[in-house]
């Protein structure tokens, strides 16, 4: 296998040093996801090369694993086959264009969030951007369609187009970029969705080369307000009524703890006074219709029965910038224990008390303290269906083996739970979540599988990850 991989890409870019094959062998997942090792790590530097490895792959039944930036959470580029080739697109990161006129960036895989804000910026323009680490691919997250917490105005979907390189070697090319790859702009061009149908899947269809997505102006009259809630109840209608109304830029409910003293990072606040729950709120636009819904959002606030935080001024713009320039956040997560463990959700604001409760629940269940226990909910989805992400977080010391134990058990009877009180989806299909949800989804699951199959017909991509 090396050697004819070796002349693919060249010796340079193709080692079974197994030290460096182990370092692609586990991720933040490992209580669920067992280490393992590929045999080698390929670092293609062209689209031709893509092609090449995947044909060679195919030919020989050999499992591919895609890998962008390899910061995913859930064990999704850990093999689970002996024999596997890790195909390490990093090389693979150009901007390929930043159009102004259009709004739109298209990117090659290993093109970061940090690379691409830097170079957007000077349009005054922005991706829709995660509350994950600037070291993230924009085109892997993109495709995985991931969570924004800039989204609230954006709305959830931000891809235009892609190209994909089926196993077979044949190119996919959605929506109006099937016509020319001048013209990626259009999502649904002729006949049906294909990048909506292939989106989400953890490299299992094939690898993605170029991705066109949306971007959004970035505007400078903004404000940040802070909104303290004493029950998740209490702040839906709040939220409800800002995002019927169109008002805000972003809108996010965090727990009083983990996010907030995450996202602050170490400013000078007394954390411990907060209420519960905080609504973090981004108003922003030209000039005339900002002011209009900056006076809207402040009546909004006088109404609820939520109280106006009194925020510090260096607090607030570290706020502001973290929300429409993004950041380097993992510390975020990983400082208050260590490790986080997270489900994440779609489900419609109206539940959102109920998930609440289950996560309290499931936690106690399994025997995890309630002080591990945070969450987040990043309403989305302005009035139909009230979309909403929902985090239900764990964060605890991930060198307690008991720990891990009880967050397996956390899991097990979590994901049913969830089901049964109805969601929209999960954030990301993963090994785990994948199975007691398939027998729920019924002809779908099949119809799922079926159009794999045909796109990869010797079950080479990222096998083991999804069926
Ligand atoms: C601290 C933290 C916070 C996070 N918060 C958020 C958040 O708020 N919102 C959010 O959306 N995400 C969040 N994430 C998740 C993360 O941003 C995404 O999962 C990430 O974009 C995917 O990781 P990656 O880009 O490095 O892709 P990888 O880890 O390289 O790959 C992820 C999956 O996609 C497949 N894949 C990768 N590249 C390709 C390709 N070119 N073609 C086909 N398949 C491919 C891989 O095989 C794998 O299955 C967070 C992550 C961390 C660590």
């Amino acid at each position: 296998m090396k050697e004819s991989l070796k002349q693919i890409v060249g010796d340079e870019y193709i080692t079974d040093d197994s030290a460096i094959c182990y370092s692609y062998s586990r991720d933040q997942h490992w209580n669920f996801v067992p280490a393992k090792s590929p045999a080698c790590v390929v670092m293609p530097g062209t689209r031709e090369e893509v092609r090449e490895i995947l044909l060679f792959a195919n030919k020989n039944r050999i499992p591919v694993i895609p890998w962008s930036t390899g910061i995913n959470v859930r064990g999704l580029t850990i093999p689970v086959h002996d024999n596997s080739i890790l195909l390490d697109l990093s090389r693979l990161n150009r901007i390929i264009e930043i159009n102004e006129e259009m709004m739109t960036a298209t990117v090659e895989p290993a093109v970061t969030f940090g690379m691409l804000m830097a170079a957007t910026d000077k349009f005054k323009l922005r991706p829709a951007f995660p509350d994950a680490p600037l070291t993230v691919s924009v085109l892997a997250n993109n495709y995985l369609r991931g969570i924004y917490q800039t989204s609230s105005a954006d709305g959830h979907d931000h891809t235009l187009s892609f190209e994909m390189i089926l196993p077979n070697g044949e190119i996919i090319k959605t929506g109006s970029r099937a016509f020319s790859d001048d013209m990626p702009y259009f999502r649904y061009g002729v006949g049906p969705d294909i990048a909506g149908m292939m989106a989400a899947s953890p490299g299992t269809w094939g690898v993605v080369t170029e991705l066109t997505l949306k971007l959004y102006p970035v505007y400078d009259l903004q404000q940040a307000y802070f909104v303290g809630f004493d029950t998740v109840e209490d702040s839906m209608e709040f939220i409800r009524n800002i995002n019927r109304d169109e008002l805000v830029e972003s809108c996010r409910l965090l727990d009083h703890h983990s996010y907030i003293t995450g996202l602050f990072g170490t400013f000078d606040y007394d954390y411990e006074k907060l209420p519960e729950f905080v609504a973090c709120i981004l108003v922003a636009g030209i000039d005339g219709i900002f002011q209009a819904k900056d006076t809207l959002v402040r009546d909004h606030i006088g109404k609820s029965v939520g109280v106006l935080l009194d925020i510090p001024e260096k607090l607030r713009t570290h706020f502001r910038e973290e929300t429409l320039a993004g950041s380097e956040k993992s510390c975020m997560v990983f400082g208050v224990r260590g490790n986080y463990h997270c489900i994440g959700i779609y489900g419609p604001l109206t539940h959102v008390p109920a998930y609440w409760e289950l996560h309290k629940k499931a936690a106690a269940d399994a025997g995890i303290p309630a002080d591990h226990v945070y969450f987040y909910v990043n309403p989305i989805g302005r009035f139909h269906g009230q979309l909403c992400y929902v985090e239900l977080d764990i964060f605890y010391d991930g060198a307690d083996p008991d720990l891990g134990k009880k967050i397996q058990e956390y899991n097990r009877i979590q994901f049913p739970r969830l089901l049964d009180a109805g969601i929209y989806g999960w954030f990301r299909p993963y090994a785990g979540i994948i199975e007691p949800t398939l027998d729920r989804i019924g002809y779908q699951a099949e119809l799922w599988k079926k159009f794999m199959e045909f796109a990869d017909p010797n079950h080479i991509m990222n096998p083991g990850k999804l069926f």
